[in-house]
């Protein structure tokens, strides 16, 4: 075999240059694209009209680590609350900035309700939502001056559940004076682009600064979602949010989202992301703010909690021991996360691991920053920790989860909490 004579190049994302654009509420200011890092948002479920009921949703996945929180505006008593949801965030200290999610009317309720266009840090436009004909562009055109008059970015959001039908059938009738027509599909994925670069290039005539301009391009699969965004990064230098819509439920959602949005933002493709997750009944919303940033986090593109390596168990362990343990570590660390980023700065970037026996046990714990090595079946019932890659004690007896736990908060209050105070 052939030495190595150079050294393996480490995988990771190069970034695409983009333009970047700034959501701002107050002294908050969230930029996207750019040198920014990739942001998570979310949406709320909450009938906007009950503005208390939506207050504490946003509130939970701005807490959950959402940076930007959209909202539906759907009708006049809808834009007539968004101000007082607002208020009531401010009141509770989160400055989380509110998007407005407009379809169909969004050209009336920014111009009839200016504190609602006022109180929004961004205007999502929904381009094949915007009227037809000749209303098109005049409307459409309504929402961007209510951007620059009260100086918020928008996001053009295109979806293929909702595109311009009038840009689709005159692309499909080009394609169909083609010597070679194109297979529908690659029409529809014509559409989506031309519709999104086509409707920020008219934005940009109407006075829009490029630079508060984001563009998505929404479907529902995996394979178009990739195809789709490949090309619209390779068209234009406008931020780009990200999402599979209509993701689904659970795994299949989980997973789907997870595949796309993985793919692209390894190609550097991406400024913001969203997880369209359908909640299960009782599931929390945040559960899609929480897989957005697991993605981010697995890409080594953001940290947002400690995170905890587990292995999976197998014939060498047959007790729930480590399960048990490496969940409760998993749930304390990020019920802590809300306090701990301001009480331990850094503290996201820790490693834990929690193994079930010898085999990989002790070699994984050293990896990370605190490790424990649990006893497999039949072995002695010692479970070694090691603590910035050494062996630092091993515990014994029924209690090791409540002293594994005690050294974690002990490791974290003596190397994190310095940081703070010398911050
Ligand atoms: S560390 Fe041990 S228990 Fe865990 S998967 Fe590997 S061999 Fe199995």
């Amino acid at each position: 075999m052939d030495q190595p004579c150079l050294p393996i190049e480490p995988a990771f994302p190069k970034p695409r240059r983009s333009r970047q654009a700034q959501t701002v509420w107050g002294s908050r200011i969230v930029t996207v694209g750019g040198d920014a890092p990739v942001r998570v948002q979310s949406m709320t479920n909450t009938d906007t009209v009950d503005a208390i009921g939506t207050a504490i949703q946003v509130k939970e996945l701005a807490i959950a680590g959402s940076e930007m929180v959209r909202i539906t505006v759907n009708t006049p008593e809808a834009a007539a609350q968004v101000p007082y949801i607002r208020e009531q965030l401010d009141r509770m200290g989160i400055d989380v900035p509110l998007i407005g999610d407009f379809h169909y009317n969004g050209h009336r309720l920014l111009t009839d309700y200016p504190a609602c266009a006022e109180a929004l840090s961004k205007y999502r436009i929904n381009p094949g939502n915007v009227g037809k004909g000749d209303k098109h562009d005049r409307q459409f055109g309504q929402m961007i001056e209510a951007a620059m008059r009260w100086n918020k970015p928008v996001r053009i959001g295109v979806n293929w559940g909702s595109l311009d039908q009038e840009l689709l059938a005159g692309l499909m009738d080009t394609n169909s004076l083609r010597p070679e027509p194109w297979d529908a599909r690659l029409v529809m994925y014509e559409a989506l682009i031309t519709s999104a670069i086509g409707s920020a290039q008219l934005a940009e005539r109407m006075g829009m600064d490029g630079n508060q301009i984001i563009l998505s391009c929404k479907v529902s699969g995996v394979q178009d979602l990739i195809a789709v965004y490949r090309e619209l990064a390779r068209r234009c230098d406008y931020a780009l949010h990200l999402g599979l819509t209509e993701a689904g439920m659970g795994t299949k959602g989980t997973v789907a989202s997870a595949v796309a949005l993985g793919i692209l933002l390894q190609e550097g493709i991406g400024d913001t992301i969203r997880v369209s997750l359908t909640p299960q009944p009782g599931e929390a919303r945040t559960q899609e703010v929480v897989i957005a940033s697991e993605i981010l986090q697995s890409l080594g593109l953001r940290s947002f909690v400690p995170s905890v390596t587990a292995c999976p168990g197998c014939g060498r362990t047959t007790s729930q021991t480590f399960q048990v343990l490496a969940k409760e570590i998993d749930d304390y660390l990020r019920a802590q996360m809300p306090v701990w980023r301001k009480k331990y700065p850094g503290v996201e970037k820790m490693k834990v691991a929690v193994m079930g026996c010898i085999v990989n046990g002790p070699g994984e714990s050293k990896h990370a920053d605190i490790g424990i090595s649990l006893p497999g079946t039949g072995e002695a019932p010692a479970a070694p920790v090691f603590i910035d890659g050494q062996k630092a004690l091993t515990l014994r007896g029924d209690n090791i989860a409540a002293e594994f736990h005690q050294i974690v908060e002990n490791y974290i209050e003596k190397r994190f909490g310095q940081l703070a105070e010398t911050a």
